[in-house]
């Protein structure tokens, strides 16, 4: 499908496949799509392992399709249990837009087989794109389907660009609030607890992009995925801070005029876009503008030395090869650890930085070579959670 024509008012609802349908992004998306009956509707729902919330969306939604992936032995009824419920809903024939909400590495085969299906990816798991986004562009074009981001910076850029050619385009400026950490010393970053990284000053967010946020690995993340979905080199790719989450980022053209967008922050907007461009639908999911009411809207640098966890995977991207995977997969198992109270805050990017010296010239020209890596990540990761060093106490080259 090349445009919203045949998702319009005047066909049958598209079929929609959520997986990840119980967490921050998936639930949004539900009540995007309960805004929009005549455009979408939901023919299936998947999640981990949270049976009770995805009882009462079924029992809302009525999906022709459920899928749990880890079951507790309860009665799943009619369900389809295991890991392959996320591939199955992907490539379901009435399914013809898989909104892929998994968090981490996991997303990865459903996002690569929906896509071999020919299916429209709304992708807010942007850790497929990460760990292969080589193999994922290279998928988008052979079978025909569709990746549009869910990502609110990508979702922005993507709205500036309108169909520009990449030839008008002479930089991305992604914008970041800065996380919970923002204005804090080096010192009390090392040493913050669970509490502290999870309490997001602007987006209310799962665990794991919420500590991605707090370390400002999560902005790496979104560079490397800038890099693939817009096919724009890393030296033309840049960072700011934005406190106040309200422009979403930056396309500079090369005649030097700059086009943002923004909203109050809502990942509704985001969802919906994914779900209907090239078109725009009437919809109620952002707040009203009001700029006065919004006040001052302000910029400022990266503080690197603080947050080194944002150009250690830039590094990552740039390496290319399996190094994205490693940074990724190495930065999953290192932020799992932290939140389990294993590691303190300042033992990630220590952690992720010995990974890549390790592991980054591992080889990434194939899916299996790919996760090889992101296996290697995890297991070197694990192993080194006994050591002592922190990155406040040993040195990670800048
Ligand atoms: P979340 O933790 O709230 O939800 C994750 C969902 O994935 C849940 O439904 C869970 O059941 C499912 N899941 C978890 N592990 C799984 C596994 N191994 N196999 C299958 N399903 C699994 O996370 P979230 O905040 O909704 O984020 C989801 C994705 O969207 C992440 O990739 C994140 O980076 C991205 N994203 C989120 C936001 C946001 O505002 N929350 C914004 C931009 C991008
Ligand atoms: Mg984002």
């Amino acid at each position: 499908m090349s445009n919203g024509e045949s998702r319009g008012v005047r066909h049958a609802p598209a079929g929609v496949a959520i997986l990840g349908s119980t967490g921050s992004i998936g639930t949004s998306a539900l009540r995007v799509i309960a805004r929009q009956p005549q455009r979408f509707a939901v023919v299936a729902l998947t999640a981990n392992s949270n049976r009770a919330v995805l009882a009462q969306q079924v029992a809302a939604c009525h999906p022709a399709f459920v899928g749990l992936v880890t079951t507790d032995g309860g009665d799943s009824d009619g369900w389809s249990c295991g890991p392959e419920c996320l591939v199955q809903a992907a490539t379901r024939p009435d399914v013809s837009i898989v909104l892929n909400a998994v968090v981490g590495a996991a997303g990865l085969p459903a996002t690569l087989a929906a896509l071999r299906a020919g299916k429209r990816v709304a992708l807010a798991n942007k850790e497929s794109l990460v760990m292969a986004g080589e193999i994922v562009m290279a998928t988008v074009s052979a079978h025909g389907g569709e990746l549009l981001p869910v990502d609110s910076e990508h979702s922005a850029i993507l709205q500036c660009l309108a169909g520009r050619p990449l030839s008008e385009v002479r930089r991305l400026v992604l914008t970041a609030s800065g996380g919970p950490f923002r204005d804090w010393s080096a010192a009390r970053i090392g040493s913050a607890t669970v509490d502290d990284a999870l309490r997001h000053p602007t987006w209310q967010m799962g665990r794991k992009i919420s500590i991605d946020s707090a370390t400002l690995a999560n902005k790496a993340l979104e560079v490397i995925e800038a890099h693939y979905l817009f096919g724009i080199p890393y030296d033309r790719i840049d960072v700011v801070v934005h406190p106040q989450s309200i422009v979403h980022s930056f396309v500079e053209f090369v005649d030097g005029s700059v086009l943002a967008q923004l909203g109050v922050p809502s990942m509704e907007l985001p969802i919906l876009y994914a779900l209907t461009w090239p078109e725009r639908v009437p919809d109620q999911g952002v707040p009203l503008f009001n700029p006065v009411a919004l006040g001052a809207l302000t910029f400022e640098a990266v503080r690197h030395s603080e947050f080194p966890m944002l150009g250690i995977g830039i590094r990552a991207g740039r390496a290319g090869g399996a190094a994205p995977a490693v940074y990724n997969a190495a930065n999953e198992r290192a932020v799992a650890h932290f939140l389990a109270g294993e590691v303190g805050f300042g033992r990630i990017p220590m952690l992720v930085s010995t990974a890549l010296s390790a592991l980054e010239r591992l080889p990434g020209d194939t899916l299996d070579a790919l996760l090889a890596a992101d296996g290697a990540a995890r297991d070197h990761v694990t192993s080194h959670v006994g050591a002592e060093t922190s990155i406040h106490e040993s040195k990670v080259p800048l």
